[in-house]
């Protein structure tokens, strides 16, 4: 039977306006980094897309080098999006994001024009696509003259390949910079994905003052900490969870005692609050008002599900925020 989305499905779902644009995202996005890749079924991919999207998950995260082999992400949510979710293509944002080593020589890496556009070429291809959504500019390239990199993306978006542009791991001066040349283009940045969590908070010493003042949403990735910052590594390692497979970025060295005590104590608070410790952390990071979205990734439908959850309570009173910052400190 064909897919056929659920009629309630923007009923729970929480949308927030992304930084001073006309673009609202929902609290919670899907990113496609780990588990879309060659190694993994089509069919659970699809699962989880569809569920994400049943659930209100309207925006979908992807990177031209996700998969493992790179590339794969991209193929098979564009073959997920031929068998289910094609007839909704407007009802999604769709980002994908090109800075990281994709192909041999000089032309297959960081910030060059050369590299941008043909990149976003090849994501187009590769998922079928008309245009993206949002194309993102993954870390910034210290040798490329930033005007040349802004330059690419304000193309990108004239030539319609891509409705906005983002920046990706930019701190927050190369941010300013960024932003006004953009600005200066006509090509406003809409949208600053950057790693935050409870284990890493560098983004409040002074990127956020400059996204609130810039008016560029924000869109952590990895809220969970990989998911450190759940309950799936409270008993050990699990031999099917991300560390425990053994292939990816996340090592069980990674997933330190230290850690795990932290998130026993932490998990207490979620409990006293009604939520499972994903949900706590989701709210934790959602609880800036510069952040329109919490980036996660998820290997089963029922973590999507869980993560949704995280919108029923949004609210921390200024005691748990405390205890939070107690815990994080020790
Ligand atoms: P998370 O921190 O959300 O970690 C996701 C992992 O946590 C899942 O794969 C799963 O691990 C576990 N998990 C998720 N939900 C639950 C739950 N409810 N209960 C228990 N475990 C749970 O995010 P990611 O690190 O995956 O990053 C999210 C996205 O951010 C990426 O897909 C990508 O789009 C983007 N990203 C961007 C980067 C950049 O440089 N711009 C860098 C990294 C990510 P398991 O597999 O063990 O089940």
């Amino acid at each position: 039977m064909p897919y056929s989305a659920e009629d309630n499905r923007y009923d729970n779902m929480l949308y927030r306006r992304c930084g001073r644009s006309g673009i609202r995202l929902p609290a919670i996005s899907l990113g496609l980094w780990h588990n879309f890749g060659g190694l993994h079924t089509l069919e659970n991919g699809r699962a989880l897309l569809r569920r994400a999207f049943d659930l209100g998950i309207t925006h979908i995260d992807i990177a031209n080098n996700y998969g493992p082999p790179p590339g794969s992400a991209e193929e098979t949510f564009g073959a997920a999006l031929r068998k289910d979710l094609l007839p909704y293509r407007q009802e999604l944002v769709i980002s994908t994001k090109a800075g990281y080593y994709m192909w041999p020589g000089p032309y297959g890496d960081y910030g060059s024009r050369k590299y941008l556009v043909s990149s976003i070429d090849q994501s187009l291809r590769r998922t079928g696509l008309d245009y993206f959504d949002i194309f993102y500019h993954h870390r910034p390239d210290p040798d490329t003259p930033l005007e040349e990199t802004m330059g690419a993306l304000d193309f990108i978006v004239r030539s319609g390949r891509a409705l906005y542009i983002g920046l990706s791991n930019y701190g927050p001066e190369r941010t300013v910079e960024a932003a006004k040349i953009l600005r200066d283009l006509g090509t406003p940045c809409l949208i600053h994905q950057p790693y935050y969590n409870m284990f890493g908070r560098q983004i409040e010493e002074g990127l956020t003052d400059v996204l609130e003042a810039e008016g560029i949403g924000c869109i952590p990735f990895s809220p969970l900490a990989q998911g450190m910052l759940t309950n799936r590594y409270l008993e050990g390692v699990p031999a099917d969870s991300r560390a425990g497979q053994g292939i990816f970025f996340l090592k069980p060295k990674d997933v330190t005692d230290e850690k795990i005590a932290k998130v026993r104590k932490l998990n207490e608070i979620a409990i006293a609050r009604g939520q499972s410790m994903a949900q706590m952390a989701l709210a934790w990071v959602l609880r800036l008002p510069q952040v329109t979205s919490a980036l996660i990734g998820a290997s089963k439908v029922t973590q999507i599900e869980d993560a949704v959850g995280a919108v029923r309570n949004l609210d921390f009173s200024q005691g748990e925020l405390e205890r939070i910052d107690a815990i994080l400190a020790e």
